[in-house]
């Protein structure tokens, strides 16, 4: 008798590599064309640290992992019951504020206990907004630990409201609030459900700057992150996607909007001007078709598909 064999279920790929390949690629969506990136970004091993009993309020599995949050972890870091699964690790921090080390002026949206305000605040003066004042203070007691206390300005309100008052930004970092940790139960993420809504939080940033990152779970779906574009009419049409690794764990993706995407974009939309003549409205397979054949010809490393997701 044939025994059956169990089976051990499909594991379904991320929306943002079922929908997106690696590296450079044109897609069209809602007829309209985007230079999209794709990269993998690989972390080091984690620093766990196993030894001390985790104080109850805090849980185990993020316990262990505090140095991999804050290295400085011991020489005073505070974080609140929010914060301890909320808070951008390190290393992805400080990879993020490696792509925009050059602006003077950087300004955190949704600031919390202060991660990512700390590793940009190395190379830039910074604008850290919260609209609840104790997770401010927490940001403060931290940059004081990282020694970059002087590059902060803190701003408490709603970002929809503080955001209208500001004048131009270098760059716009955010980690909208994603629902605590319940949002990777979801194949797809969905940015409706975000609060306060990111499609007005896009239409506020796109008034102060020209170049946007956001933070996202790993199961972001990139179509819904080329709808916010609408909300950009200013920004140029690229979006670059660094999806973070560790072995095989994929963690979050960061979303790169605007003049800091990768310099190759820019080669990318002028054979794309020059090949459509400027004229999107009837983009389809065909015209996709004739983009790549004509990015082969002039030796550029792109794939071109017609986007239809
Ligand atoms: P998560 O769901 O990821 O845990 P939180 O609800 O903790 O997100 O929100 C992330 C951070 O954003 C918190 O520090 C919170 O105080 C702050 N925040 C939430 N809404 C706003 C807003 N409208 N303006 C500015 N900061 C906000």
């Amino acid at each position: 008798m044939e025994r059956k064999r169990s089976r051990s279920p499909r594991r379904l790929v991320p929306p943002v590599f079922s929908q997106l390949n690696l590296g450079l690629q044109l897609l069209f969506h809602n007829s309209k064309p985007v230079c999209v990136v794709l990269k993998k970004i690989k972390l080091s091993e984690i620093h766990t640290v196993h030894s001390e009993q985790n104080p109850p309020e805090v849980p185990k599995k993020y316990w262990v992992q505090r140095y991999s949050l804050f290295s400085k972890f011991d020489e005073g870091i505070q974080l609140d019951t929010e914060s301890w699964y909320s808070v951008t690790q390190e290393e992805i921090a400080a990879k993020i504020a490696k792509t925009c080390e050059d602006a003077d002026l950087v300004l955190d949206a949704f600031a919390g206990a202060g991660g990512n305000v700390i590793q940009f605040a190395k190379n830039s003066s910074v604008i850290a907004v919260d609209i609840d004042p104790y997770k401010l203070e927490l940001l403060k007691n931290n940059s004081k630990v990282y020694q970059v206390e002087h590059k902060v300005q803190c701003l408490e309100g709603d970002f929809l409201e503080v955001g209208k008052t500001l004048e131009s930004i270098d760059v716009v970092f955010m980690s909208p609030p994603w629902g605590g940790p319940e949002y990777c139960r979801a194949y797809s993420f969905d940015l409706k459900g975000i609060t306060p809504s990111i499609y007005k939080v896009a239409s506020v940033c796109s008034e102060l700057t020209r170049n946007l990152i956001i933070y996202f779970p790993r199961n972001i779906n990139p179509s819904q992150v080329f709808e916010l574009l609408e909300e950009l009419p200013n920004f140029e049409r690229k979006v670059e996607f660094h999806a973070y690794y560790r072995g095989n764990k994929f963690y979050t993706v960061a979303c790169f909007i605007g003049d800091l995407v990768h310099p190759d974009t820019m080669q990318l939309s002028k054979l794309l001007i020059e090949s459509t003549q400027g004229k999107y409205q009837e983009s389809g397979l065909m015209q996709a078709l004739e983009i790549q054949t004509s990015l082969e010809q002039k030796g550029f490393n792109a794939t071109c598909e017609c986007y239809l997701k």
